[in-house]
């Protein structure tokens, strides 16, 4: 079964609206990996359209940046219902088809946004150890190389746009976290 396929034989996707893969730029250098779509997300089959997209237009401009400048996705292509917490064997069938997303667009630098996508990457693909992983607070603007699945990424977790719509403190980490993205991607000798 191809990766398509087998994130597309999960409930979620027979329950979801659209299925919503990414958006952005396909030659972009960094790459943004949230959670999953919200409501708006899978009305309009994009991720981050809502207020944490919103957000996240934002946070970006205030560095520079723009979706012509990175590529945006989630562990999950489909909306949970009720936006409840993705469930280990949801990341599981939906995962390989980051990892391809990621294998295809070759970005430097890979940014998980919060908790699950951090520790997603952090366990090495690994869902069993998600839960054994350190949490965004501690580990965010870490820049570390890891290998999953034959790939080699340059990872750097930051705070979930969402969780800066109601602490706006963490705005200021999420600046000075993506002063690390910039100060990576200019780099000449990356990995
Ligand atoms: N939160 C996410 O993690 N992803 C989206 O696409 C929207 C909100």
């Amino acid at each position: 079964m191809d990766v398509i396929e087998l994130a597309k034989e999960t409930e979620i996707c027979r329950l979801c609206k659209n299925v919503v893969i990414g958006k952005g730029n396909e030659n972009a250098d960094i790459m943004f990996v949230g959670e999953a779509p919200g409501r708006n997300e899978d009305e309009q089959g994009l991720p981050f359209v809502g207020a944490a997209g919103k957000n996240l237009d934002g946070l970006l401009e205030k560095v520079g940046l723009s979706l012509d400048d990175v590529y945006v996705a989630n562990i999950l292509k489909c909306r949970p219902p009720e936006n409840r917490d993705p469930m280990p064997e949801e990341i599981r069938a939906h995962t390989p088809w980051l990892l391809k997303q990621i294998q295809d667009i070759k970005p430097k630098v890979v940014c998980s946004l919060g908790n699950y996508a951090t520790k997603f990457f952090l366990a090495l693909g690994d869902v069993d150890k998600m839960k054994e992983m350190p949490g965004i607070t501690s580990v965010h603007g870490k820049v570390r190389t890891i290998e999953i699945s034959g790939l080699k990424i340059k990872l750097i977790p930051l705070f979930h746009p969402a969780a800066i719509i109601y602490k706006r403190s963490l705005a200021d980490d999420w600046e000075k976290d993506m002063g690390i993205v910039k100060g990576e991607i200019s780099q000449k000798k990356l990995i």
